[in-house]
């Protein structure tokens, strides 16, 4: 069987989900929507991707630039399955009566509240309960790097609690007008943050506290994480259960000289489309384990994080896949995840 999707909102999330829609053998993209005729827009035509406007005028405007549009965005809705929602943050919720009017299935992003959809998704954690579902929330990048180290440990040894310090990047790099440009910002002054919470609507009874600052960065968030298990481990067990675990990539800073996010989208440069690492990073040398207690570092690459969950979300939401795993091998084998950087 193959579903047609459409994405709505072709910005960061969007062309790249868009992307490994493209990408699937059991998905068919059937169009994007977006507002502004731009070089994203003309890139999108240029490589065969059919374009819907939002409405009438956008489609003017469209025209005027001379990049012909499939349609509107109702034609679109009308001629797919599933919509993935990429609109900032907000906006998706906006939509949600308009893709419900449709009969679609809805995939949202992290940015709107967990309200919008039936379940907020991660899938190494609860592909199953997405199985089916008319609404699925991707959770956002950060929750989600957190989520696959905190499900993978509480497979492996059981996790009692977690408190976690997240360094976040201020800006995507395409985005010139957000900053700061010389400040560390408490995000927000008031503890705990929302990126805690936002766990909890993965795992409600999880003891999970968090505290985040806004630096002047647009390359990847950093997350200081400290988890207490639910047994005794030492460094190396965490290290082989992480190891063995999809989606996340070990690197040792010691082997690699890789000591920084700047190294780790250096080596991305090299040899990733769009140098993106959708694996979450955990850096080996990091992690101490003292008794029960663990703590490491770890790197989210804002931008790419959530595309493999998105596609997993298509498949629950749909019946393609019924486990976790089947999906997982069929995502990371079509994006290259766990190819390894170097
Ligand atoms: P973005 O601003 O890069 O892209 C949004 C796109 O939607 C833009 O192309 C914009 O023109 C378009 N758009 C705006 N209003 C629209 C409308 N009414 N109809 C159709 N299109 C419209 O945003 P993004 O970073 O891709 O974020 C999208 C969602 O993904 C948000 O919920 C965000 O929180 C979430 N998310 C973002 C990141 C990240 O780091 N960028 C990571 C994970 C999740």
């Amino acid at each position: 069987m193959v579903v047609r999707v459409g994405v709505n909102g072709y910005g960061t999330i969007g062309k790249r989900v868009a992307h490994a829609i493209q990408l699937q053998d059991d998905m068919d993209l059937v169009g994007i929507v977006k507002r502004t005729p731009d070089y994203a827009a003309l890139q999108a035509y240029k490589a065969g991707i059919p374009i819907y406007a939002p409405g009438e005028e956008e489609a003017k405007a469209f025209e005027e630039r001379g990049i012909p549009v499939k349609g509107l965005l109702d034609d679109l809705l009308d001629s797919i399955d599933v919509v993935v929602d990429a609109t900032p943050g907000g906006v998706g919720a906006k939509y949600k009566p308009i893709y419900e009017k449709h009969g679609l299935k809805q995939v949202y992003q992290g940015g709107e509240k967990p309200g919008v959809a039936e379940v907020s998704f991660s899938t190494l954690c609860n592909y199953e309960e997405a199985l089916g579902k008319n609404s699925v929330r991707v959770v956002s990048c950060n929750t989600t790097g957190l989520l696959r180290l905190i499900c993978t440990l509480d497979k492996a040894f059981g996790v009692s609690s977690v408190r976690a310090v997240i360094v976040r990047r201020a800006a995507d790099p395409k985005e010139v007008k957000r900053g700061p440009v010389n400040a560390i910002v408490l995000n927000p002054p008031r503890l705990p943050s929302h990126h805690g919470e936002d766990v909890k609507t993965v795992l409600p009874r999880l003891d999970i506290v968090t505290a985040a600052v806004v630096v002047p960065t647009t390359l990847m968030h950093v997350h200081a994480v400290t988890l207490r298990l639910r047994q005794p481990v030492t460094s190396s067990d965490v290290v082989e259960a992480l190891e063995k675990a999809p989606r996340i990539m070990v690197v040792n800073a010691e082997a690699t000289g890789i000591k920084s996010t700047a190294e780790l989208m250096e080596a991305a440069r090299e040899i990733r489309r769009r140098s993106d690492i959708p694996e979450l990073v955990v850096f080996e040398d990091s992690i101490t384990a003292r008794g029960s207690e663990v703590m490491l570092f770890q790197a989210v690459h804002q931008e790419s994080i959530v595309v493999p969950e998105n596609i997993d979300a298509i498949r629950a939401v749909s019946l393609l896949a019924s486990s976790a795993e089947e999906t997982i091998s069929l995502t990371d084998a079509s994006l290259g995840i766990g190819q390894p950087l170097w």
